[in-house]
């Protein structure tokens, strides 16, 4: 696959995040507009609601795109999806005869405020990282041996919609339980181990009925898109809560997502292969799909006031152990019903060595190895005033398919009420 020309001449170049192969979705506004529907081009938003309001697209007899979120276009369907990705590509293609119609519904990305892309239906967190597990596994209990059922089950537990939020948004340092090492008793109070996770949120499209099972290809046929997703983490709190039952409040505080829907259909071109599996999957989560894409990622730390970021960690998606439509299948191999809007966190990316951890607490050892920031500063977990953000781009042949960014500020606690 190359680069798709477009008459919007800045999705053109090979450093645009949002050229013609990508077309991503979110919503957006500008001054005091309502929130709606908006596809990235360039440097530009095309108002989705404006276009339909004039009559030059139409998905169905409801108006689709004067929302605050994708999920109506979602449960149309997969059918729908292409018929949308095909049209829009058609209008903005290089050439195209609608430019003078569709010109006048540009937006500047620049004027623009990015909003939730979609309603958050229900959120699971997934543990799929393969080198992630071994290096929690070392630090936590002294051996990098997986979990004995690791190989077997995509491991995960039900999140909190409620706590997820989209890129910019600040995060307040959360209150809680912890015990430190050595105490008789816990402690309550603002968290000293706050660390952030680097994942790929994939989002369910289409629902399937509570009491029905899918297989993983059907499941693969239900993912609308991807987002890049940070789980921020509070160890102290998780390492006191989370036996017998696993993450609750240590997770509950917030997680970020990027703004922008990257559907799967303009991923399709970056498929790549699950590694290789010691052990052969049970037969409901057997399957031959190529489930995981190669995007590449990183994580920038930036202190309060610092002219600069620094980069603290590169890795790929395709390092996971385990794809979104597996982990899918899995959850509703019981009987669980998904909806339209589900959201799937992949687990913490980390590659085989340092320099691909997707975590500070693996990156400082749990706070045993302090790593320098390119101000001079040192960090073990995250301070307040720091911003995190999460980038990734999947990379062809002269062009690329760009999530923007994923970035949060981390605040002081909250006040805990007298
Ligand atoms: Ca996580």
């Amino acid at each position: 696959m190359t680069l798709m020309k477009s008459w919007v001449t800045s999705a053109n170049s090979a450093d645009a995040l949002f050229p013609l192969n990508n077309l991503p979705y979110g919503v957006f506004s500008v001054g005091n507009d309502e929130p709606r529907c908006g596809v990235a081009i360039g440097d530009q938003i095309l108002d989705m609601a404006a276009l339909e309001e004039a009559g030059l697209i139409y998905l169905d007899e409801h108006r689709a795109f004067d929302l605050p979120f994708w999920n109506d276009v979602m449960e149309l369907g997969p059918a729908v999806w292409s018929k949308l990705r095909i049209s829009l590509q058609t209008m903005l293609a290089e050439g195209a005869p609608h430019k003078a119609a569709i010109e006048p519904h540009l937006v500047p990305l620049a004027d623009a405020t990015l909003h939730m892309p979609f309603l958050v239906a229900e959120y699971t967190d997934f543990y799929a990282g393969r080198q992630h597990a071994q290096n929690m596994g070392e630090i936590l209990r002294g051996s990098p041996d997986l979990p004995d059922n690791w190989l077997h089950i995509p491991i995960g537990y039900n999140g909190r919609a409620s706590s997820v939020v989209v890129s910019g948004t600040d995060i307040h340092r959360p209150n809680g339980q912890s015990k430190p090492i050595g105490a008789d008793m816990p402690i309550f109070g603002p968290s000293k181990r706050l660390d952030i996770e680097l994942e790929m949120g994939a989002i369910v499209g289409t629902a399937c009925e509570h009491g029905t099972v899918i297989t993983v290809e059907q499941a693969d046929a239900m993912i609308f898109g991807y987002v890049l997703l940070n789980d921020w983490s509070a160890r102290d709190i998780q390492g006191w809560e989370y036996q017998p039952l696993g993450p609750f409040q240590g997770k509950a505080f917030g997680t970020s997502i990027s703004p922008w829907i990257v559907t799967k259909a303009a991923l399709e071109p970056f498929r790549t292969a699950i590694p290789p599996r010691e052990t052969q999957l049970l037969p409901y989560l057997n399957s031959t799909i190529d489930g995981l894409f190669d995007i590449e990622l990183e994580v920038l730390i930036q202190p309060a006031g610092a002219g600069r970021a620094t980069v603290l960690t590169k890795t790929n998606y395709h390092r996971m152990s385990y794809s979104s439509a597996e982990q899918l299948c899995h959850h509703a191999s019981g009987g669980c019903g998904m909806s339209v809007g589900d959201l799937l966190g992949s687990g913490t990316i980390s590659g085989p060595d340092r320099s691909e951890y997707g975590s500070l607490m693996e990156l400082s050892w749990a706070g045993r190895d302090p790593f320098t920031l390119d101000t001079g500063e040192t960090r073990t977990f995250i301070e307040d005033g720091d911003t995190l953000t999460l980038r990734g781009a999947a990379k062809g042949d002269g062009y690329q398919i760009g999530f923007g960014t994923c970035t949060g500020t981390l605040l002081p606690a909250l006040k805990f009420p007298d």
